[in-house]
């Protein structure tokens, strides 16, 4: 099999993520080139494609309008093909000399001169040189690197390398796909009466091996990783409802029906010797945060620790808040930790969690980042998983045994998402908001009536209600954010004398910013300037009215997020989406899809569709292998044949199973352990 190549050449691949021989093989090309025919130039269409050929009449190099090589095509009809080159080699201007017979490849316009081709790909033309038997592949690649040598790498790999189907005769006849050489090879080499346009759209039954075969993988290794989890040990942490039930009787309110499912799956999977890596999704709003405090009783009241980790700090901040008011009358006193504490305080936090004095410590990522011991770790929460980075959860998980694992969200995943990239993890929703919520109107206004927004603001604060002024978000410059922030938080100041305004932004520190949040919800700020460090979790059931300043700039889970921080209370509730225009096509589609849902599934069901998976996925995206041939907007039925399958094969057909993993995997170490 050994496939020789030079050190030069490896490099040019790595830059194009081909690191193993088989890599080349799925090195799949972008559109293909038809050289297997001729066209008349009297029959040439402008903007398509194609091969003539003829003798070269006329050859110059011109001045006007720019400098270039400038050559007159003629074929057997008689017709005249401009062929200009803007960069052209001496050896170019040899073979292009008056007299030769060339074959042209291009794409025809209306040119300077007439009919032309720009740049076409030009060679030697003549009875013995025979036309293409198969269209002519254009792969992805990189400078330095020719289409013909990669070319040549690739088919020297598909004829040297073993490719056998993975998948057994059986499934394969049932689910009526290809053979998997047979499919790599049409694509690379696909004969002339190919239905391109299914080439291209990724549509033929090849394509669809292809991508079958990557979800199998994706599916498979998952599988594997959720069976390997459910061998190792963790503590069984005994559902001895006692301090669950002493939380539940004091609340001041019954958990809603989906609460109470989603918190038998978690209390039951805690209870279990194996360690829980359950995703907790559920709208913002849903009341994942108290679900979160049952389990980590339930933790407690075995004697284990639990950690409360959430990625910002006035999100933590909050929760702490919470947690002790809700803990307190159970005699239990969390412990706070957070980068921005004292050494000394940082210190102290440390001790308390080394010596099992607390039994639960909220904060940041400082959790894990410092040098935390814990006595004995129970239980890992995580909130706005998508947030955190997967080296980071692993950091905490490495921590003395193993803790079982509660991950929350409030950006919901689409099905397929969950179902690919989720699917080593368990997952449970809350589907259902607290009763008594009214439903958020959702205004969209342009920035040129910015004034009228100003009124609407002073009119809900002097009613007593209290609102949120989101700054607009600037991606290129922190910095830029924060004057932003202050800015505006000088110019509404001017406009409101009467209001108390409250301004929060990244970069107060942890004091300044509990004490702003503290001061606004307790009503004393009625207005609260903002960049978007609110964006998570933040929880004030007074304020009804959220402002988002240039609303264009914003990705959809954020609106969404951001939206979710009113409607809390029993007040009708308004979130008015200033924006400026000229809006790209990008943020027009956003705007009407938040303007128009309201439903967090769907509008991640939308981002989707409009994104990619990237955004979705946040952090995780670096911890497991993407998906490149296969599309989840679109391969869904796909998805649930790999899915189907791959349960089929690791019962029926490990060794399949295994040889599937090793050869769509092999970059991907951490995913081939079966
Ligand atoms: P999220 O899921 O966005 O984290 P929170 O946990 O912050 O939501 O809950 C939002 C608000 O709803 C909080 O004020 C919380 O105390 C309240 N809440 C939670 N569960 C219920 C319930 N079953 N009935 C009424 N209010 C609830
Ligand atoms: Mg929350």
């Amino acid at each position: 099999m050994p496939l020789k190549i030079p050190p030069a050449t490896q490099s040019k691949f790595t830059k194009l993520g081909i690191r193993t021989p088989f890599d080349l093989v799925l090195h799949l090309p972008l559109r293909y080139e038809d050289e297997t025919k001729i066209t008349r130039i009297a029959d040439l269409v402008p903007g398509e494609s194609a091969q003539v050929e003829g003798e070269i009449i006329h050859s110059e190099v011109m001045y006007r309008p720019r400098r270039s090589l400038v050559c007159q095509l003629q074929d057997d009809s008689g017709d005249i093909l401009y062929l200009r080159f803007l960069n052209f080699y001496p050896s170019q201007q040899k073979q292009l000399a008056v007299g030769k017979k060339i074959r042209a490849l291009g794409e025809p316009r209306m040119g300077f001169f007439g009919d032309e081709m720009v740049h076409p790909k030009c060679r030697v033309a003549g009875e013995s040189v025979p036309l293409k038997q198969a269209l002519t592949p254009v792969y992805p690649t990189t400078a330095g690197l020719p289409q013909p040598t990669l070319t040549k790498y690739i088919h020297a790999a598909l004829n040297a390398l073993p490719l056998d189907d993975t998948l057994p005769q059986k499934i394969l006849q049932r689910l009526h796909l290809p053979e998997f050489a047979a499919s790599v090879k049409l694509l690379h080499q696909p004969p002339p009466d190919i239905d391109e346009s299914a080439l291209l759209e990724r549509a033929h039954p090849a394509w669809m091996r292809i991508k079958f075969d990557e979800l199998l993988a994706q599916q498979l290794s998952m599988r594997v990783h959720y069976r390997e989890r459910s061998r190792r040990v963790a503590p069984e942490l005994i559902a001895h409802n006692k301090l669950t039930d002493a939380l539940l009787k004091d609340l001041p309110f019954a958990l809603t029906g989906a609460q109470k499912k989603v918190w038998h799956e978690i209390s039951a999977d805690l209870s279990r010797p194996h360690p829980m890596q359950r995703l907790l999704q559920g709208d913002v709003g849903s009341g994942k945060t108290v679900v979160a405090a049952l389990a980590a009783l339930q933790a407690i009241e075995n004697g284990y620790q639990a950690a409360f980790m959430a990625p910002t700090e006035i999100l933590a901040e909050q929760h702490h808040l919470k947690l002790r008011e809700w803990l307190a009358p159970l005699g239990i006193e969390p412990v706070w930790l957070s980068g921005s504490l004292k050494k000394k305080d940082k210190t102290a936090a440390s001790e308390r969690i080394a010596s099992g004095d607390t039994m639960l410590a909220i904060g940041t990522h400082a959790l894990f980042q410092t040098a935390v011991e814990f006595k004995k770790l129970g239980l890992v929460i995580v909130d706005e998983q998508h947030k955190f980075g997967v080296q980071q959860r692993l950091a905490l998980r490495g921590k003395g045994s193993e803790p079982h694992q509660l991950m929350m969200s409030a950006t919901p995943i689409p099905r397929t998402l969950a179902m690919s990239y989720y699917a080593d993890l368990d997952v449970s929703v809350i589907d259902e908001l607290p009763p008594g919520r009214t439903p958020i109107v959702t205004k969209l206004v342009s920035d040129a009536r910015r004034e009228e927004v100003f009124e609407r603001v002073r009119a809900a604060c002097l009613e007593g209600r209290q609102a949120y002024w989101v700054c607009p978000l600037i991606d290129e410059s922190e910095a830029l954010q924060l004057q932003t922030a202050q800015e505006t938080f000088a110019t509404l100041t001017q406009i409101f004398p009467e209001l108390r305004i409250g301004l929060a932004h990244g970069k107060l520190s942890s004091a300044e910013k509990a004490e702003t949040m503290a001061a606004f919800k307790a009503g004393e700020l009625k207005l609260l300037v903002a960049t978007t460090v609110i964006e998570v979790g933040v929880d004030v059931p007074n304020a009804s009215l959220m402002v988002i300043d240039h609303a264009e700039r914003m990705g959809l889970a954020q609106l969404h997020q951001l939206r979710g921080r009113v409607g809390r209370g029993a007040a009708e509730s308004m979130c008015v989406l200033l924006f400026q225009q000229p809006l790209s096509e990008l943020a027009r589609a956003r705007l009407k899809i938040i303007f128009e849902n309201t439903d967090g599934f769907e509008i991640a069901q939308q981002d989707l569709r409009l994104r990619g998976p990237g955004e979705l996925l946040g952090a995780r995206q670096s911890g497991v292998p993407m998906l490149r041939f296969a599309d989840l907007g679109e391969d869904d039925k796909l998805l649930d044949r790999a899915r189907d399958i791959a349960d089929e094969m690791l019962r029926d057909f490990p060794q399949e199973a295994q040889a599937h993993l090793q050869r769509w995997m092999a970059n991907e170490p951490d995913y081939l352990r079966t």
